[in-house]
């Protein structure tokens, strides 16, 4: 709906047409991991919007309905079913793959890749007879399924080439409390483990890597996205170097008339400036309300991104912005760091957790290039904060002495950014 809707918003007479060829479009795969675990019911609650909605709003849905080509000499579409069909403006919005695990035994019945709403809730009667499955891969979908596996009561493995869960993301001491947490409701890690193939006739029994066979009833897939831009690069349409599709800050493709948005495209990251793919649903969102208001007429425009993230991670949120201290060496950007473990309430307070935050900043100037955190309540909201702050510019010392609310069941005294930037302030001096 966001980019239909904000196309109809800007040009209520536009004639809007939305292609899909799943069975829904306004649903969220986001709460898929959250039915699986428990916390929410049903899956019916994750549908939005259906039919109705949209030929309310004055937008013709074609649901089930493939999109084989795009001519863009012709300004046509060519539709499975439906022929040629014409338009003087178009958005892609084709989303993206889990990569390819990229070993023997893919085609084995017993992989499953959450995505599709109608796939997961044949999944979800699959999980009540499962004992063992394997999380392949601890992006941030692996982190949300094996705590929602293992509080279903499945024993769990995490299978990741990578040191520690989400590394590509997350600090080690981040992620540290998680794994404790895990650890206790029965996660078993394979970290450093390159699988090397899916093992089983027929179905999947097992996953081989050289430490031994894990064995599965079923293999969760969280590989990392890729952009699917298949139509796109069919039509011609320039791809950039993280194979995402290129747009302006219009989100206009490369070629007039077509607009791109969500996870088939690159963006540029707001501190590094290098294209990234991959985001999340909400800039995926916001992507589309620009592409859809420009298409129709408008004049909107979308910024680099700094990359507000978070997510519950067993009893414990995890977040950040922009960079953290393990991407930023990789990355041989230079940087000072200040940490800090605070509180998230008045440590009288009833149910008070910890909340640990770390903070980096150029060494000149020291404004903030990115934030990590891990802890019980209140990282979503900091993470949104530090996101503007990475993007207006704020120094360490804003930071440090920055106002900040003190109430017993919400805040606590001294706030966690402040101590941290006060850290990395007093690390300078010595
Ligand atoms: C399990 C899960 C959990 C997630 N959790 C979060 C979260 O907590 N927070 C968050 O911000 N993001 C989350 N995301 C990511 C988020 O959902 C995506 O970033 C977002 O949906 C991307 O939107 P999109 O419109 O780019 O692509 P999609 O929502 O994937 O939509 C792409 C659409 O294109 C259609 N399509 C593609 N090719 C064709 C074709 N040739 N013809 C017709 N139709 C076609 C598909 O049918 C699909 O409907 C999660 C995703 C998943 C799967």
């Amino acid at each position: 709906m966001g980019v239909t809707g904000a196309a109809k918003q800007a040009d209520p007479e536009a004639v809007v047409t939305l292609y899909t060829d799943y069975e829904d479009a306004a649903y969220s795969p986001c709460g898929i991991p959250y039915v699986h675990g428990g916390e929410i019911p049903n899956f019916e609650r994750l549908f939005l919007q259906g039919k109705e909605f949209y030929e309310q709003s004055g937008i013709d849905i074609h649901y089930k309905t493939t999109v084989e080509s795009i001519d863009l000499a012709h300004h046509e579409i060519h539709v499975a079913g439906e022929g040629a069909i014409g338009w003087d403006r178009l958005v892609i919005a084709t989303g993206f793959n889990y990569a390819d695990p990229g070993i023997p035994g893919t085609d084995l019945d017993g992989l499953y890749y959450p995505k599709n709403i109608r796939r997961a809730m044949e999944w979800d009667k699959v999980l009540d007879t499962v004992k063992r499955a394997v999380i392949f891969e601890c992006g941030p979908l692996g982190v949300e399924m094996t705590t929602a596996l293992a509080q279903r009561g499945i024993e769990t493995h995490v299978v990741d080439s990578r040191p520690w869960a989400l590394a590509d993301v997350a600090d080690p001491d981040i992620m540290q409390p998680v794994q404790d947490a895990w650890a206790e409701m029965g996660v078993k890690f394979h970290f450093n483990t390159r699988a090397t193939a899916f093992l089983g006739k027929g179905k999947v029994r097992a996953v081989k890597t050289p430490d031994g066979e894990i064995p599965a009833d079923i293999v969760v897939v969280c590989t990392h996205k890729e952009p699917e831009v298949s139509l796109a690069r069919g039509a011609g349409i320039r791809i950039g170097s993280t194979g995402g599709i290129i747009v302006d800050d219009r989100m206009a493709t490369s070629t007039a008339g077509v607009f791109a948005a969500g996870d088939c495209v690159e963006i540029p990251h707001g501190v590094t400036r290098m294209p990234i793919q991959g985001l999340s649903g909400s800039h995926a969102y916001a992507q589309g309300r620009v592409a859809g208001a420009n298409a129709a007429g408008g004049d909107r425009f979308y910024q680099p991104v700094a990359v507000p993230w978070g997510l519950a991670a067993g009893p414990w949120m995890v977040g950040g912005v922009s960079l953290g201290e393990t991407l930023a060496k990789a990355l041989g950007l230079p940087f000072i760091l200040g940490a800090a473990d605070g509180i998230s309430r008045a440590r009288y307070y009833p149910d008070m957790r910890k909340v640990r935050v770390k903070l980096l900043a150029e060494p000149k100037g020291q404004r903030l290039i990115g934030a990590q955190m891990v802890g019980g309540e209140g990282i979503k909201e900091r993470a949104d904060f530090l996101a503007v702050a990475v993007k207006t510019g704020v120094t360490l010392s804003d930071l440090a002495w920055m106002e900040n609310v003190y109430s017993p069941p919400i805040g606590a005294l001294n706030e966690p950014i402040a101590l941290a930037a006060q850290n990395a302030l007093n690390r300078l001096k010595t």
